[in-house]
């Protein structure tokens, strides 16, 4: 402990009980006090101190701002959390080059404003993008409603600064494209904190598009508008976006904010174009043609600036709404081929019926990323049964050719399900993968692969607390 105080100084050290007790969880539902948490201000204090914390065998978990949904910075093994939370320079943002220059803590956000300042567009935006950081976006490989045409955050990182577990700070990829030797870059992006801390992202930023369309279209139930998605992408247009939310969902966002959703609806389904305006202006015509075609009872188009901006705030508020109608929720983030949708989406209602859940469906249909939301009260619904049920939904996903998920990350969340989409071999290659970087595995261990563990006793753990003492997000 003195150590990090000498390195980062007193007020960014804690290790008291009272101190780590918001550092015990992050957006998902495990928990674990770490043995302290440090905040260091400067890439070479993150360096020495992970040097400090290797020297003494101890483990490390980097963490952002603790938005992650599969418990990524749940500090097991007494691991000490190093935050980025001090690291928030925009470095620099070159207009001509489109690229930003950015350290871990900045929230995305943060990077799309100053794009925009300058005519660029950052596209990665997470429905957390007002507090998510960079660093914990490029180690989730964080996705969002515009992944549909620009990709997740690997299709959007040039280059990684990253501080090694022993304490050596190396650099991958940068301002230069296709540099020789390995590209490490979409092997670090996506690697939740278990090959090093990020203390440098460049980033892609792109031309703001010329026009941009939103539309919204109002079906009688969730089925019709997956189809109407569907016949969307096979017209050959590609929405930037296209967000499906139902009828639950409606009714909390309504009850929440002011933002007016057609009441009736069963569900609303949201497909914004961007391009050239001409480009626009076709593909507007054929969307709401297949809209109609679809099943669509009303199809509208924002007509302002404002009016698009409120759609969206709808969109990203939807999860906060749902505290509205039980306290607690679990969130899924399986992804399954687009065209199972309509049947993955009935057989997972079905599962959440029979468990006795309320069931919301907000998510990024364009992409198939689904993502149902249990809605429960812990106080007198066990966790245990909700996983339970996570687990047939997780299942029924794979079943349909899906994955583990699209955007969340696997963290502790999921990673007893990995046996269910990799054979021993895959796992084994990921893992040597892994260990050419951590090869003590003091990196943010317990996460990703399954098995052995130093969290293993954490889901009863957390039912015991859960239940005991109401949870937290
Ligand atoms: C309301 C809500 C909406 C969300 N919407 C989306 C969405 O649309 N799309 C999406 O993809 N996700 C979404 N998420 C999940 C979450 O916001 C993302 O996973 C996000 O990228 C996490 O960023 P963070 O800064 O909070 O990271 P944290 O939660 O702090 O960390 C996440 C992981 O990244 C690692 N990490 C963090 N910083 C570093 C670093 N500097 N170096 C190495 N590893 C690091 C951590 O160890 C951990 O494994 C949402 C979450 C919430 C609560």
């Amino acid at each position: 402990m003195r150590r990090l105080v000498e390195i980062c100084g007193d007020e960014n050290v804690f290790w008291r009980a009272e101190d780590l007790l918001v550092w015990e969880y992050d957006a998902g539902f495990d928990r674990r006090p770490p043995s302290a948490v440090v905040l260091p201000g400067t890439t070479e204090e993150v360096a020495d101190v992970v040097r400090a914390a290797h020297a003494e065998g101890a483990s490390i978990v980097p963490r952002g701002a603790g938005t992650g949904l599969s418990g990524g910075t749940i500090a097991c093994a007494d691991a000490i959390v190093v935050s980025t939370a001090r690291l928030r320079r925009i470095i620099s943002i070159d207009r001509v080059a489109r690229i930003a220059v950015v350290e871990p803590g900045v929230p995305n956000l943060a990077v799309t404003a100053a794009a925009r300042d300058v005519g660029l567009f950052f596209a990665p935006d997470p429905a957390s993008q007002r507090i998510s950081t960079i660093g914990g976006n490029v180690a989730t490989n964080a996705g969002g409603p515009h992944a549909l045409r620009y990709g997740s955050m690997t299709n959007h990182v040039l280059g990684v600064e990253l501080v090694l577990p022993t304490g050596e700070c190396v650099r991958f990829g940068g301002e230069v494209a296709d540099l020789p030797g390995y590209d490490c870059v979409p092997f670090i992006v996506g690697s939740e904190g278990t090959v090093g801390i990020i203390t440098k992202v460049w980033l892609r930023l792109l031309p703001l598009p010329e026009d941009v369309r939103t539309f919204v279209a109002v079906f009688a139930d969730i089925e019709h508008g997956a189809r109407a998605a569907s016949a969307i992408i096979a017209s050959g247009v590609v929405p930037a976006a296209m967000e499906m939310l139902d009828r639950v969902t409606i009714g909390a966002l309504n009850a929440a904010f002011e933002v007016h959703l057609p009441a009736d609806a069963g569900s609303l389904l949201l497909v914004e174009v961007e391009g050239l305006r001409e480009e626009t202006a076709d593909w507007a015509t054929s969307i709401e043609r297949i809209l109609r075609k679809n099943g669509a009872t009303n199809v509208r188009s924002a007509e302002t600036a404002a009016e698009r901006e409120l759609l969206w705030k709808a969109r990203k508020l939807g999860y906060a709404a749902l505290a509205r109608i039980r306290p607690n929720n679990y969130l899924h983030d399986a992804v399954v081929p687009r065209t199972k949708m309509p049947d993955v989406l009935r057989e997972v209602n079905a599962i959440a019926e029979r468990y006795g859940y309320v069931i919301a469906n907000m998510f990024h249909i364009g992409d198939g990323n689904l993502h149902p939301v249990l809605l429960f009260d812990a106080r007198s619904q066990p966790i245990d049964r909700v996983m339970e049920a996570s687990a047939e939904i997780l299942k029924v996903a794979i079943d349909a050719g899906g994955a583990l998920s699209g955007e969340h990350g696997i963290g502790l969340e999921k990673n007893h399900f990995m046996f269910w989409v990799f054979g021993p071999e895959d796992l084994d290659a990921q893992r040597r993968g892994r260990e050419a970087f951590d090869p003590d595995g003091t990196m943010n261990p317990g996460k990703v692969f399954p098995g052995g563990d130093a969290c293993a006793d954490i889901p009863t753990e957390r039912t015991k607390r859960a239940l005991a003492e109401g949870m937290w997000v």
